[in-house]
């Protein structure tokens, strides 16, 4: 099928953009890495009048390293993720990413702002109490991940606001696990592990329709359980939907398996 006709803009600023998706009256669409979005045109799932393409936009594609945190231009491609070492959490996600060809165009702003429940950057995300910096026509505004994803491909973003970048703050111990059918589909569960400020989060992706934290596991953890207690604890606070993936029980099981392997590789509750 072919996409739906629409007008094209390549954007060379923030505030183009921001104009450009305003006066469309919802009816625009940012395209970044066109990784998600091209095959949803094509598809004819979605049908806007106006593409913007951020593609241009100078100073959007640095990966900076700031105190205890790094951040990260929402044009940052997949690929370059996986290369960088300043944080080696955001390294080894983006490393379960799709295949060669999807890493080297799909973009952390991309990522983020389609929000699909199955995707590595929004666990990592929420994993790590990132924040999103977005511009809107009323300005400049910073967004906690935890606020960010409402539903399924579904957002706190206005249709007029854009991405230009994500602070990932920078854990002191980290695990990350995955479970995918074969290498490069998108995950059936991701665990991931993180410590922050001596605290220990564990935020599940591919069981809800948004990254979720495990908080009965967390509280395991605190109370000084193992990392075999608070796995449990996990798959048992989670309600996975069968899908043709897989049944609920199966997920769960899963579920509970990668968060025993991200405490692991974490170092944490271990007996
Ligand atoms: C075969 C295949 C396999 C894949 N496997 C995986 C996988 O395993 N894991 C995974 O996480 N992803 C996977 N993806 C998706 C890929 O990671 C995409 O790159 C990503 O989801 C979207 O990034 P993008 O830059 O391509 O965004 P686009 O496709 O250009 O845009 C996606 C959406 O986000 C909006 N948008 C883009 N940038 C911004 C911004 N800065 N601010 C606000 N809104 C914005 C667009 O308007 C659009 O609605 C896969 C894709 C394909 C085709």
């Amino acid at each position: 099928m072919k996409c739906a006709p629409f007008d094209y803009v390549r954007a060379s600023s923030v505030e183009e953009v921001v104009k450009v998706l305003a006066e469309s009256d919802g009816d625009g669409k940012i395209l970044a890495g066109g990784q998600s979005l091209v095959p949803v045109l094509a598809l004819r799932m979605a049908r806007p009048s106006v593409l913007v393409d951020v593609n241009r936009i100078p100073g959007l594609g640095a990966i900076r390293p700031s105190g205890d945190a790094v951040e990260v231009g929402a044009l940052v491609r997949h690929s370059r993720l996986v290369e960088q070492t300043n944080h080696p959490l955001l390294a080894e996600a983006a490393r379960w990413i799709g295949h060669t060809a999807i890493r080297a165009r799909g973009t952390a702003g991309g990522s983020v702002a389609h929000a699909d429940p199955s995707a590595e950057l929004p666990v990592v995300a929420v994993g790590t109490g990132a924040t999103a910096t977005v511009a809107g026509p009323s300005g400049v505004r910073s967004v906690a991940a935890e606020d960010l994803f409402l539903s399924a491909l579904v957002t706190s973003l206005d249709e007029d606001e854009m991405i230009t970048g994500l602070r990932f703050p920078l854990p002191t111990r980290w695990g990350f696990a995955e479970f995918a059918r074969r290498h490069g589909d998108f995950a059936l569960v991701t665990a991931v592990v993180t410590e922050l400020g001596g605290a220990v989060r564990i935020t599940l992706g591919g069981v809800a329709s948004v990254p979720q934290r495990a908080a009965h596991a967390e509280q395991v953890l605190a109370d000084g359980g193992t990392a075999r207690e608070a796995a449990r604890a996990a798959a048992d606070e989670i309600d996975p939907t069968a899908d043709l993936h897989g049944s609920a029980p199966f997920r769960r099981a899963i579920a509970g398996e990668m968060v025993r392997r991200a405490l692991a590789q974490a170092g944490i509750g271990q007996e």
